[in-house]
């Protein structure tokens, strides 16, 4: 059986609330499931946040930054090494990507970096209107420093944490409760999933009045149809978010699966020329994919050896995402770095890490590898 790296892992009691919302005929884009999931995500996430349930992720940023009064002609400050739904908003609204490094002790946006480069800005006049930083593969950005930037340079914060949901930035607050709003996705092959949303979590109420608004075409008070902007289609399915009340209930579990798979692959990996993300004190990641680099001097195999091998013997592993800045369609885009994410993406990848992954599963899969180690040696 085919080895994933990411497979949808329901609970069991996600078809209850869908046979619920049948049976009161909410098949519709709101109802009592869709509220329910909001409140869910609001409590889990520690109280007065406001959270809006969405199509999906990307859709979630394309809202918060237009609310963040995103608009052509605006630069927009964002991690580079990142998924494409993470930075796709920013061209939707005609504004302008500028992208910034790794820090390599965190794998996160590089602060120092940033806070440089915000100075130079600052003093030129070209501030940007927000700043997109990417919780990367379950681990919360320095949310604390973020925040403290956006509020000197009164810059809007804007948190992707579609990989990070379940994580805790230091003792008592979680990822996806930082900065103006933030962003989560409930994609097929995330932590938990409602086959396919997300959502926006907001400390401002007028923010998730607006995000509401506009992700129901944008409809003006009035008993006909009466537009003065334009909206878009973007709430979530009654039918998904009763999937989401289900995997809310082991979101937890799934945390505590996903570090363990993560452990393990360390217990038995970890050798001079093999190097785990870090998660750097006081940070609990979600590890929603354990992601390592292999230096191909030290250990004598390349990360397509390894990645190759595996699919063979059907087991999906994948290259870390390749930064924006090298891609085709930003070609050219300013970028502040020293290439932390270049290497990492040379050398780079995900190992299979769903929660649904049985031991013996992984057991093949560290088997295969350390055997292909060996042999190189
Ligand atoms: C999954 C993901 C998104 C958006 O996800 P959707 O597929 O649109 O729900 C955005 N940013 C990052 C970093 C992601 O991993």
């Amino acid at each position: 059986m085919r080895i994933y790296l990411s497979r949808p892992h329901m609970s069991g009691t996600e078809q209850d609330y869908v046979a619920q919302a049948f049976a009161s005929n909410f098949v519709a884009p709101l109802g009592p499931q869709l509220e329910a999931f909001e409140a869910s995500v609001s409590d889990y996430l520690g109280g007065d946040l406001h959270c809006v349930g969405l199509s999906s992720g990307s859709a979630a940023l394309h809202l918060a930054l237009r609310i963040a009064g995103v608009g052509t002609g605006d630069e927009v400050w964002i991690s580079s090494m990142t998924f494409a739904g993470g930075i796709f908003p920013v061209n939707y609204l005609g504004a302008t990507p500028r992208f910034f490094d790794l820090d390599p002790a965190s794998w996160t946006i590089d602060i120092a970096r940033l806070t440089e480069e915000l100075a130079v800005a600052d003093r030129d006049g070209r501030l940007p209107k927000a700043i997109v930083p990417t919780d990367l593969y379950g681990q919360s950005v320095d949310l604390d420093a973020l925040e403290a930037l956006a509020a000197q340079y009164d810059i809007r914060l804007v948190l992707d944490s579609a990989e990070s949901l379940g994580a805790a930035y230091r003792e008592g607050r979680k990822a996806g409760t930082g900065g103006d709003a933030a962003i989560l996705s409930f994609n097929g092959n995330k932590i938990i999933t409602t086959s396919g949303g997300g959502m926006l979590v907001t400390r401002h109420k007028d923010w998730a009045d607006q995000a509401r608004f506009l992700a129901t075409q944008a409809r003006d008070p009035a008993p006909h149809y009466e537009h003065s902007t334009f909206g878009y289609n973007y709430r979530l399915s009654n039918i998904c978010a009763a999937i989401g009340l289900g995997q809310m209930e082991v979101l937890d579990d799934r945390v505590a699966r996903r570090r363990a798979i993560c452990e393990r692959y360390r217990a038995t990996l970890s050798r001079p020329g093999i190097s785990f993300m870090p998660e750097p004190d006081g940070h609990r990641s979600t590890r929603w994919l354990t992601a390592l680099t292999i230096d191909p001097e030290e250990t004598g195999v390349s990360r397509e050896d390894i990645r190759l091998m595996l699919l063979e013997h059907e087991i999906e592993a994948r290259p870390l995402w390749k930064p924006m800045h090298m891609q085709p369609l930003y070609a050219g885009s300013p970028y502040h770095g020293t290439g932390v994410d270049e290497a990492l993406f040379a050398n780079g990848l995900c190992l299979p890490s769903g929660s649904d992954m049985s031991d013996e599963q992984q057991d093949e899969v560290i088997q295969r590898i350390e055997n292909l180690l060996d042999r190189s040696r």
